[in-house]
């Protein structure tokens, strides 16, 4: 079993180690030891400027602290239903995984194509395809909309089913 210290109590971290947490430990066993911290807008100092510099995602990671942070407000705004927010917090587990395995590429897109990649992994793709959807038409931050397109674009081209 993964150990999440579900730091606001938060049902849908419970609930996404129930469901993935078995699947996730046996592909990455070496895991199985790491304490993935997640919690709501903490008001942390440390954090703050990283929660500034982040405000316009749902979810972001701090991968060195093994940190996951919600953004309530921001994520209130997209209209998520709880398998995309799964697919969500998949994604940045993915950012977590990958920094742990020193497996992080230098380019922010294929960052981001890795940490999807880890969604996809878990059978989340099409509720990954369906938040980026709806971060996009939200607006939350104009300056991702035309590299979170590229996401959903090449996640249907890894489906090969042509939807978009
Ligand atoms: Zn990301």
């Amino acid at each position: 079993m993964m150990i999440f210290e579900n730091i606001n109590s938060l049902s849908i971290v419970d609930d996404f180690v129930a469901k993935y947490g078995d699947k996730i430990i046996n592909k990455y066993s070496h895991l199985k030891d790491l304490g993935i911290k997640i919690c709501i807008d903490t008001q942390a100092p440390a954090l703050l400027k990283a929660l500034d510099d982040c405000k316009d995602s749902p979810y972001m990671s701090n991968p060195s602290c093994n940190l996951i942070i919600k953004h309530k407000d921001t994520f209130n705004k997209c209209g998520f239903l709880v398998n995309e927010e799964m697919a969500i917090i998949a994604h940045e587990l993915g950012h977590i995984i990958a920094f742990i395995s020193k497996e992080v590429p230098k380019e922010q897109l294929q960052k981001e194509y890795q940490a999807d990649d880890f969604s996809i992994f878990l059978g989340l793709a099409d509720e990954l395809k369906s938040a980026l959807k709806k971060m996009v038409e939200a607006d939350i931050c104009p300056d991702s909309n035309k590299d979170m397109q590229k996401r959903i674009d090449r996640i249907c081209e890894i489906q090969g089913d042509g939807y978009k």
